[in-house]
């Protein structure tokens, strides 16, 4: 710290600030953890000066051996621990591996037969008619995924992403009893709407998914099976998700962040069946540049990690944690999205507490508890305010908090909402963005939780 503040004091400052934040909060946001120091250190290094667009062996640049060497282990450490028949490590981050793994199924389903018809190797070979033909069959497409309100991604379809505008999307929900996925209706959506991709996965469904169901599906209909476990990565690479809950057998291309459950550096994947690797490899040039050379190696690093026991120990722990947490809230009166969980997540509906997602969200962070706002399905507050909060396992699992530890966390989640009211309006209604903490329980919750 001491060489990066005698350079620029803010940054080292900025830097020493969130490691006291994040040491003096219980940080419960679904989609984060802390990477262990082997893998924040590998992010650290030389690898970063170096540029190497291609692949391992094949690259446009001079002098890459180290990183075909940081790649190749990265993708190997991928392959082995998910039993895939093919991984690329180079995505940024989530989003990216989308990104490469839609333009993949486009150029394997589409443009490769397109090619073959034409009689041409590549595109470039093409005459302007059909470069032209092809291009309007690439937006042609159909994509079936969650809706962003039953706890899809953005990256599913959701109109203001890209991946809404260069598919023509199509969304499946929960029922809108229990909360759950409905295999029947998203087989029904599919045989109507035909689409090219059927994607599975979710931000904030706190549940499992068979993904053997979903791939019947998609083989009823000729879809592309394509799963993002981006949340719940860990929990597959610690054998929790094993069987029909495990996505990497049954999808044609699985994506995932490295990030989360799986507790890497910030980054993406791509794992996917054989007939889809040759397209998976040119997300370089296809949506990427350079690839992070020094975040391969930390995922290299932190898939190392993932394939210890003490792994699986862990993904059981983050399984068993979420179930304490729920169980712990709905026992003082929460309500929860599917009234449980069965991964690392808990979707609180906040709105018996006369209060939004938002107005939670804030008061719970006055009083050190870092949460996310998120809509519940069907929310009528909308995706700004939301009438929900996430809640994931991970982070403080890797601090080594167990089934005490995630009781007394419930306590105190709920000594907070039920501490919190919504200040009203000039017109005299509630405001759905101010609100009052009673006085003392920020200190007292975090005066408790530095005890925990
Ligand atoms: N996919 C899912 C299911 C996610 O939840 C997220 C992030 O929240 C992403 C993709 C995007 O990941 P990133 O933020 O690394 O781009």
């Amino acid at each position: 710290l001491q060489v990066i503040a005698s350079v620029e004091p803010t940054i080292a400052g900025a830097i020493k600030a969130e490691l006291a934040d994040q040491r003096s909060s219980l940080k419960l946001i679904a989609s984060e953890n802390y990477a262990s120091p082997a893998t924040l250190l590998t992010m650290g290094n030389w690898l970063s000066d170096k540029y190497a667009e291609g692949t391992v062996g094949h690259r446009f640049y001079a002098g890459c051996q180290n990183v075909d060497t940081v790649e190749q282990t990265a993708a190997d450490h991928a392959r082995e621990l998910f039993g895939a028949p093919h991984a690329y490590v180079q995505p940024h981050s989530g989003i990216d591996a989308n990104l490469v793994a839609f333009w993949a199924i486009l150029a394997q389903r589409i443009e490769s037969p397109t090619l073959a018809e034409a009689g041409a190797k590549h595109v470039n070979d093409l005459s302007d008619e059909d470069w032209i033909k092809l291009r309007k069959a690439l937006g042609d497409q159909k994509m079936l995924g969650m809706s962003l309100d039953a706890g899809g991604h953005l990256t599913h379809g959701f109109r203001p992403n890209i991946s809404g505008k260069m598919f023509n999307q199509h969304s499946y929900g929960t029922d809108p009893e229990t909360g759950l996925l409905d295999y029947d209706e998203v087989a029904r959506k599919a045989r109507e709407f035909k689409p090219l991709i059927l994607i599975a996965g979710y931000s904030a469904y706190p549940r499992k998914v068979d993904f053997a169901k979903m791939r019947e599906i998609a083989d009823e209909v000729g879809a592309t099976l394509m799963v993002d476990m981006a949340h719940f990565a860990g929990l597959v690479a610690g054998k929790v998700f094993t069987g029909d809950f495990d996505p990497v057998p049954h999808a044609h291309v699985t994506t995932t962040t490295t990030h989360k459950s799986l507790r890497g550096p910030r980054g993406g994947m791509v794992l996917c069946q054989p007939e889809y690797a040759d397209a998976v490899d040119r997300g370089c040039p296809m949506v990427l540049g350079g690839p992070l050379s020094q975040t391969m190696a930390a995922k290299a690093v932190a898939l190392a990690e993932a394939r210890q026991p003490s792994f699986q120990t862990y993904a059981q722990a983050v399984a068993d944690n979420a179930v304490t947490l729920a169980e712990g809230l709905m026992k003082r009166g929460v309500k929860l999205v599917t009234d449980g969980t069965e991964n690392h997540l808990v979707l609180l509906d906040v709105s018996s507490y006369g209060i939004t997602g938002r107005q939670a969200e804030s008061a719970l962070l006055d009083a050190g508890i870092v949460t996310n706002r998120n809509a519940v399905p069907r929310d009528p507050n909308g995706a700004w305010y939301t009438s929900g909060v996430r809640i994931g396992t991970p982070a403080l699992t890797t601090r080594g908090f167990g089934a005490d530890e995630f009781d007394r966390v419930a306590e105190l989640i709920v000594d907070v909402l039920s501490s919190t009211t919504p200040t009203t309006t000039a017109a005299g209604a509630p405001s759905k963005a101010k609100y009052v903490l009673a006085e003392g329980v920020a200190d007292k919750t975090r005066a408790a939780s530095a005890e925990i």
